[in-house]
């Protein structure tokens, strides 16, 4: 059902914090700790970035971009003769209710393009986004702690005992993570529309800025992303293994439209 595969891309990518990133877990992932909104942390103690989170970024990223696609398949050449199959974006159902969840049997051909790229109920999507980690050798960061005091938004006073305690990652840090995108066997106008959602995708992180994380209203998570290297490896070359000898796509090159 979800096609053989046929290659893999590799996306190196960074995510640099321009201002302090608070970034906490999941209920269950959340040690107890003296702040009350403290930042994810690994086993060791080190802070990390889901790449769940980056991938649910870009997805409502997406989400919210019919309009634009519609243009762009009217307007550039390079989409010329494309025809999104975008039905996730409904006004009529929350984001995350999507029209391939009514599906009882999840084939490429009825899934929306979306979900065709970032997955869905029983379907798997093509991409992987690994944890975003720091340096091995920059580990050591200093976190930051912050008080900060809860507004009552419609009297515009302090709420009483409104003091809350925010753990942040300080400006100026790394962090570094994988996109995987698996190229599968399938029809080829599905295949076309899925490659070109995925370097819009890339252009989204290639030298652009974005908030990562919450309190973005009170001066976290801007972020700057970056590709560092793109790698593409045939079903030969991960069949035989000679993935250290491939070299890297020129960035610029793929990413051009023309
Ligand atoms: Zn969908």
């Amino acid at each position: 059902m979800t096609g053989e595969i046929l290659g893999k891309y590799i996306i190196d990518y960074s995510i640099k914090t321009l201002e302090p990133l608070a970034i906490g877990g999941t209920q269950q992932n959340i040690r107890i700790s003296e702040s009350d909104r403290p930042v994810l942390k690994d086993s060791n103690e080190i802070p990390y970035i889901p790449g769940s989170s980056i991938k649910g970024l870009f997805r409502t990223f997406f989400d919210r971009m019919t309009e634009g696609f519609k243009q762009l398949t009217q307007n550039h050449p390079a989409f010329s003769g494309v025809k999104f199959n975008l039905t996730h974006n409904n006004p009529n159902k929350s984001e995350e209710v999507c029209d391939c969840t009514q599906l009882t049997t999840l084939k490429e051909d009825e899934i929306c393009d979306l979900c065709l790229l970032f997955g869905a109920k029983g379907y798997g999507s093509p991409l992987i986004f690994t944890d975003l980690l720091l340096d091995e050798e920059k580990e050591d960061i200093e976190l930051e702690h912050n008080t900060h005091i809860r507004i009552d938004r419609g009297t515009d006073t302090t709420v009483k005992g409104a003091l809350f305690y925010v753990e942040s990652v300080p400006k100026d840090i790394e962090f570094k993570g994988k996109i995987i995108f698996e190229v599968r066997d399938i029809n080829e106008q599905i295949k076309n529309r899925i490659d070109l959602l995925f370097k819009i995708l890339l252009h989204q992180i290639e030298n652009r800025e974005m908030h990562v994380g919450g309190m973005k209203s009170r001066g976290y998570g801007l972020c700057s992303f970056k590709i560092n290297e793109i790698h593409y490896y045939s079903l030969q070359d991960l069949i035989l293994g000679n993935l250290e000898e491939k070299k890297p796509l020129i960035i610029d090159q793929f990413l051009s439209w023309s």
